[in-house]
């Protein structure tokens, strides 16, 4: 088939590799015209793993084409699918449909040939009718029809998720929409996915209703991990207890800093806005947004209480900085909230993220960003675990700790052993989901008016050379051996 996608975002870029990869001819269309120069180079501009190797071997075979140029894309397509965003409005949270609106406006004024639009930006419910409408509205006497066919894939498995997804969902009005696009999805069908099809507005309402469910049940599992907290129970193995029931079933039961990310917060908001307009209550829905929102800005509390001291001057290593691992997306991640938290209350924000520093730099203000997680590290009065990078997960914590102002490390993700943090290392430790636990004897010595918190079992018997001399003291200068001395 010649498909045009119009968008190469995350959706739009893998859904369009996808079906070139899949032998479609494909045409991706941006108003990025640096993204567009780029991708003619095989150059991609967001982290998604493979994506590069793909879009370079179908750029290769011819499959796969890149322009600014929307008419040209259009014209002759057997199918055009609108992939651009749907950000939240400024004004009322409700999903903004002028970049899906003006995409189809210009795909009305350049159609030539019956052609099948279908959306897979996510979109409010009605939205393919008032597609239809505004299309016919630009230009009379074209044939086409819209269809619904909501995208599900993961930012850092999107290609195995496109290849391989749990469902298609695709709505549609006609008989002739729904062949073409069950011709267009048949490899999946016959590895065994479920092809589902439904109306336009089901299809459209599904992809806000699995959002919202999924935002839930992260939700509900925080919810739980505060209560763990208070009661010494232990939220994996609730989490765990949990999953394993089929009927509830182990993903999404993971407790961390809140959801965060370019679909959960805009897609819960917009689904709200639908059912306001119509009179329907989503009580859980609303709520779910509420106690996500208050747990996402209640970190930097959080962080000092467990440093026992406001947060003004201190320095704060934030380890991993994108949403979720395995994207370079920073659109709503939870590290925005806290940072900002942390620099209203007078902290220095030190960060590090393998992929997300870039796209980081651009949100963030007065951040020091670091080249490792150690340089990240070095005088920090505690460090905060915000995203689960696999090179964040084996971190060496002698190493860490060793040039740490103070030993205290908060682990919003639930990685990290807390009996080897605390009793090996000597960090006082708050893992999402588990009381504080601090080191028996960690202890505190006062020079002058520097503090030095000493980690246990560290011997401070042999004078204050050796005192010096071991690892914790923060700065190793003339003036500090003085004061040692001295005292
Ligand atoms: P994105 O912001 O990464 O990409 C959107 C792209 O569309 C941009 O490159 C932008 O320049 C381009 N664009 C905007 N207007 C255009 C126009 N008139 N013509 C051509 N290009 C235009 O967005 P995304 O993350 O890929 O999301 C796209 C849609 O898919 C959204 O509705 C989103 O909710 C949905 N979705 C996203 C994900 C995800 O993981 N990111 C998953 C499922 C569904």
């Amino acid at each position: 088939m010649k498909i045009a996608i119009i968008g190469t975002g995350y959706v739009g870029l893998v859904s369009g590799t996808c079906f070139a990869n899949w032998g479609h001819h494909v045409v991706c269309v941006d108003i990025d015209n640096v993204r567009i120069e780029a991708l003619n180079r095989g150059e991609v501009a967001i982290f998604e793993p493979g994506l590069t190797n793909l879009v370079a071997s179908n750029l290769e075979s011819g499959h796969l084409q890149f322009t600014t140029h929307l008419d040209s894309a259009v014209r002759g397509a057997d199918i055009v699918f609108i992939a651009v965003g749907t950000p939240a409005s400024n004004y009322d949270g409700d999903a903004d449909l002028s970049y899906v609106f003006e995409a189809a406006r210009q795909t009305a004024l350049a159609l030539c040939g019956r052609t099948l639009i279908v959306t897979k930006s996510t979109v409010p419910v009605g939205t393919s009718e008032r597609l239809e409408a505004l299309m016919r509205s630009v230009r009379t006497g074209i044939e086409f029809e819209v269809a619904s066919n909501p995208e599900f894939l993961r930012e850092g498995s999107a290609i195995a998720d496109f290849d391989k997804p749990d469902r298609v969902l695709i709505g549609c009005e006609s008989d002739r929409a729904r062949a073409l696009l069950c011709t267009l999805y048949r490899p999946l069908a016959d590895a065994g996915v479920p092809i589902i099809a439904t109306t336009r507005r089901s299809a459209e309402l599904t992809k806000y209703a699995a959002n919202a469910f999924l935002a839930t049940k992260i939700t509900f599992i925080n919810e739980m991990a505060d209560l763990c907290e208070k009661v010494g129970a232990n939220v994996d193995e609730i989490a765990l207890g949990m999953g394993l029931d089929k009927r509830i079933g182990d993903a999404f039961l993971k407790a961390g800093p809140g959801y965060g990310g370019s679909c959960f917060p805009k897609d819960t908001v917009a689904l709200l806005r639908t059912a306001q307009e119509c009179g329907v209550s989503l009580r859980l829905v609303e709520e779910t947004i509420a106690a996500n929102t208050s747990r996402k800005r209640t970190l930097g509390h959080r962080l000092s209480a467990l440093l026992g001291e406001p947060l003004q001057s201190k320095k704060i290593a934030v380890l991993g900085l994108t949403f979720k691992a395995g994207t370079d997306d920073m659109r709503n991640a939870p590290s925005l909230t806290l940072i900002n938290a942390l620099q209203s209350a007078g902290a220095h924000v030190h960060a590090f993220d393998p992929r997300g520093m870039k796209n980081a730099h651009a949100l963030l203000r007065d951040v020091t960003f670091s080249s490792s997680p150690y340089e990240c590290a070095e005088d920090a009065d505690a460090i905060v675990l915000m995203t689960d990078w696999q090179c964040l997960r084996n971190l060496d914590f002698q190493r860490l700790g060793a040039t740490m102002n103070r030993r205290v490390f908060l682990d919003l993700r639930g990685v990290y052993d807390v009996d080897t943090l605390v009793n090996r290392y000597g960090f006082t430790v708050e893992r999402v989901g588990y009381p504080v636990r601090r080191p028996h004897e960690e202890r505190v010595i006062r020079i002058n008016r520097r503090v030095l918190y000493i980690p246990p079992g560290t011997d401070v018997r042999n004078g204050t050379r050796n005192l010096f001399d071991a690892s914790f003291v923060r700065k190793r200068n003339a003036n500090d051996r003085k004061e040692l001395d001295h005292d």
